[in-house]
């Protein structure tokens, strides 16, 4: 298995038994190497490794893919989510397209609910 690296620019200031490597008169304290990842799609060991690489990159990141400079508006063409119907209890819940703006439902068989390309919202 390949070894990634925590993608945090802090992650080896941070002084844990497990960052320690190296021989004996050599050792430094160095970014976490493992497998996998939980945060940040897989790139960051903890949540302040996350934290510390968005105080670093991320208005350059925001600027690069688009900064919101107005605001983004949930209208009734793409206000469509997938829900549950709780009416008739939770043994008998049943699926719903559930549009958050005009509250209509409309039912969904269960394939559609699982469906991740199914919707009702204009694209
Ligand atoms: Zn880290």
């Amino acid at each position: 298995m390949t070894l990634k690296f925590c993608q945090g620019t802090c992650c080896h200031q941070y002084c844990t038994q497990d960052r320690l490597r190296g021989t004996k008169n050599n050792k430094t304290f160095q970014t976490r190497r493992r497998t996998s990842f939980y945060y940040g799609q897989g790139n960051f060991c903890s949540l302040n490794c996350q934290n510390d690489w968005f105080e670093t990159f991320g208005n350059k990141s925001i600027d690069h893919f688009g900064r919101l400079t107005e605001p983004k508006h949930l209208r009734e063409e793409n206000a469509w989510v997938k829900d549950y119907n709780w009416d008739n209890g939770y043994d008998s819940r049943s699926y719903v397209y559930l549009n958050k703006i005009t509250k209509e439902q409309r039912p969904l068989t269960e394939e559609q609910f699982n469906d991740n390309n199914y919707t009702l919202n204009e694209r």
